[in-house]
């Protein structure tokens, strides 16, 4: 059997949340594993999918190899050497393949497209999903501040946490990417192990690497890679470090889920939360418009939170939910619920928002 990278291919018909990682490097590139014993690491973690994400390779695609019966993503991280992101949805070969995928790690723009809001803006009429990976994780931040944002479907809040540098800078992420929603994005959040190893390497001494850590739950019509896509850019996503939630608003009878967008709608509304298998002790945060506006210790494994408030049809208003540790590291972090009219965004380059953080 070979490894089946058709996005169409069903393995689950029901609708759900799916569990799976999507920042993932094997031995085409940098990585130490083939893809199939990823897979089976990821099946056997109790995952449901994977991103293969090599840097500027497709070669995971091309090659016959063993595999059991999981749904991988194609994808790939592009490495360019003023940042990296990440495309999902790879089908075939595609023209701005010619100037990145030319065996080196990490590439210069050149060619037809020098600017990354061009390819960016390119990919994205092709389909694919753009994800700036560790937007702020130097040396591999994101260093270009013309790059047009509206092109950004998702942006990876949570990258490798066993790398002592993303102690910092994830926070920061999740710091760029609320005033990203502030302003009026609706950009997704995502998050990624950014795997390499199941085993230290020789010479390293950073802790092991863990696939799926952190991981995203998606919920998706079936779990299909067409499916989890079309759920990732509809924001129908959370990612954790560990615990399961569930965030929900609730307006009369009608029960609305993680990410959703409400429209303009008046009257009251209530947030409902809750916790599953938390690591201890924690805290959780109902963020409204990037304000928390509920806040509760967590002291058992099991929390719940709630919140009221009252809708007016014309005032823009998101609502997320946050879990942290102690130390302030995240454990899980839902995108949000939607209300009002999408605002439009005044400020447009991602250099409008890095000295924000
Ligand atoms: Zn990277
Ligand atoms: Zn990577």
């Amino acid at each position: 059997m070979s490894l089946d990278w058709s996005l169409s291919k069903i393995y689950n018909p029901r609708p759900g949340w799916y569990r799976g990682e999507l920042h993932v490097h094997t031995s085409h590139s940098d990585g130490a594993h083939p893809p199939a014993d990823l897979a089976e690491w990821a099946k056997a973690g109790g995952l449901n999918f994977l991103a293969i994400t090599d840097h500027n390779r497709v070669d995971a695609f091309n090659k016959p190899d063993p595999a059991p019966d999981f749904l991988l993503i194609p994808g790939m991280e592009v490495t360019l050497q003023n940042g990296h992101f990440n495309v999902y949805g790879l089908e075939g070969k595609y023209d701005w393949q010619e100037d990145i995928c030319i065996g080196l790690f990490t590439v210069k723009l050149a060619g037809k497209y020098l600017t990354t809001t061009d390819l960016m803006r390119h990919t994205a009429a092709q389909g694919l999903l753009n994800s700036i990976n560790h937007p702020l994780r130097v040396p591999f931040d994101w260093r270009d501040d013309e790059t047009d944002l509206q092109y950004v479907h998702c942006v990876e809040i949570w990258n490798k946490p066993d790398a002592p540098d993303t102690i910092r800078s994830n926070p920061q992420a999740i710091a760029l990417w609320t005033e990203w929603l502030k302003a009026g994005y609706r950009t997704t959040a995502i998050g990624g192990s950014d795997h390499h190893s199941l085993k230290l390497m020789p010479g390293e001494h950073k802790l092991t690497e863990r696939l799926g850590w952190p991981r995203n739950y998606v919920y998706a019509e079936n779990l299909s890679g067409a499916a989890i896509l079309t759920a990732m850019r509809q924001h129908h996503v959370y990612v954790s470090m560990g615990p399961e939630v569930t965030f929900q608003a609730v307006i009369g009878d009608e029960i609305f889920n993680i990410g959703e967008d409400l429209g303009q709608r008046a009257g009251e509304i209530r947030f409902l939360a809750d916790i599953f298998d938390c690591p201890l002790p924690a805290y959780a945060q109902i963020i409204k418009n990037g304000s928390a506006v509920r806040e509760v210790p967590v002291n058992t494994r099991q929390a719940s939170l709630e919140f009221n408030d009252y809708l007016h049809p014309a005032d823009p208003a998101w609502y997320r939910l946050d879990v942290y540790d102690e130390a302030g590291l995240m454990l899980a972090v839902t995108n949000p619920i939607f209300t009002g009219p999408q605002r439009q965004p005044v400020l447009k380059r991602f250099g409008d928002f890095v000295d924000r953080v």
